[in-house]
Formats: structure tokens, C-alpha cells, sequence
């Protein structure tokens, strides 16, 4: 399995006036792709790309709004995305601050397209029934319909005609280390990492 995940708002510059990066995507991708490392030997994972964009703030252009798609960090992504074989899973990864939308002291927000016809139906059940249900309760997930977000749809689009299993979804991590200190990152982030490898084995 190849996993490519993206980090499009990571460009963090020092003393900026207004919020321009996602302050903690980089470091979950990280652990992202070091949980799913771990999974290497036993032959489940062959590849893990981290692919961020870490120079160009969002307070210039969304790398994740279609009006980017012309930038060089969107056209080396269009790239990556068209190479073969292709990723089977590509995980969009974000961070909000704990006064955002989706806040409410979440430590981790979930977003599908799962109105699309080829969106993995099997897969948001599975996420809903199998690792969200005990995490609901506790009230620190959210989960909502993908919009807008245009590395998905870019991955969605191509994924019809190339590799129709691709599966997609954008995850965000509470960026407030008081909210959702690391060490707890580290564990959801793995428990979500073994979580998908699970649903490798029962395809
Ligand atoms: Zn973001």
C-alpha cells in the first residue's frame, strides 16, 4: 500500500499579523508517517510520502482552493499524483485552532466526500462503527461533509479514471497543546494509523 500525505498549510512564518499556517499538520503528518512505517515489516506498507507545502502562507493562496492549482507546490502535487502506481490512500492533514468551528475542545475532525459515487462508503462506516463511536461519546470528534477542498477533489477526480479505489479524507488535529497535549496526539494518531492498516487486512 502507498499512502501520500499532504500538508498544504504549513507554511508557518515568524510574526505574522493574521493566521496564515496550520501550526501543527507538519508534526501529525509526522507521526502519521511513522506510525504507518511501523507497519512496513509485516508487508502492509510499502511507501509513505509526506508531501507539505512549506513555503508559500495561506494568507497568499490556499494550496487547498482550487484558484492554486496553477502554483508549482499544486502542479509537483498533480505530479505526484499521477505517477504509477498510484497512492491507495492520500490523507489531506490540517490543524485548527481550539476557538475554530471546529473546536469545541475536538481533538480530531474528520472530512469525507462521501457524496461522490466512488467515495469508499464501506470505509466512512467503518471509521463511524469501528474507531469513532467510543470517541463520540466523549464528544472529541467531528465529522462532516468535505466542501471546498480541492486536493480531494483533485485526488477524486483522477482517482475515477486511474486508480478507482484511492481513498481520500482530509483530517484535522486540535492545534491547542492544553486541548490535546502531544503525547495524546501521538496515541489517536497511531490508534487511527492501526485503524486503517485493519481495514487493509478485511478488504
Ligand atoms: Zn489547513
Amino acid at each position: 500500500m502507498k499512502v501520500l500525505l499532504t500538508v498544504p498549510h504549513a507554511a508557518c512564518l515568524p510574526n505574522s499579523p493574521r493566521r496564515m499556517c496550520d501550526k501543527r499538520a507538519f508534526e501529525a503528518a509526522i507521526i502519521l508517517r511513522n506510525a504507518l512505517l511501523s507497519h512496513q515489516k509485516k508487508g502492509l506498507i510499502k511507501e509513505v510520502t509526506v508531501y507539505a507545502n512549506k513555503t508559500v502562507p495561506r494568507s497568499i493562496i490556499d494550496m487547498n482552493r482550487s484558484v492554486s492549482r496553477g502554483t508549482l507546490w499544486r502542479m509537483q502535487l498533480s505530479e505526484l499524483l499521477q505517477r504509477q502506481p498510484s497512492f491507495d490512500w492520500v490523507v489531506d492533514v490540517h490543524s485548527f485552532p481550539d476557538q475554530h468551528a471546529w473546536g469545541q475542545k475536538k481533538h480530531l475532525a474528520f472530512e469525507f466526500l462521501y457524496d461522490l459515487p466512488h467515495f469508499p462508503h464501506w470505509f466512512r462506516r467503518l471509521l463511524l462503527d469501528q474507531f469513532a463511536p467510543e470517541k463520540f461519546r466523549t464528544g472529541r470528534i467531528g465529522v462532516d461533509l468535505g466542501k471546498n477542498n480541492d486536493i480531494m477533489d483533485e485526488v477524486l477526480s483522477r482517482s475515477q479514471t486511474r486508480n478507482p479505489s484511492t481513498k481520500v479524507f482530509l483530517l484535522e488535529v486540535n492545534e491547542d497543546e492544553q486541548v490535546f497535549p502531544l503525547e495524546e496526539m501521538r496515541e489517536k494518531l497511531q490508534d487511527l494509523v492501526s485503524f486503517i492498516v485493519k481495514t487493509i487486512k478485511v478488504q
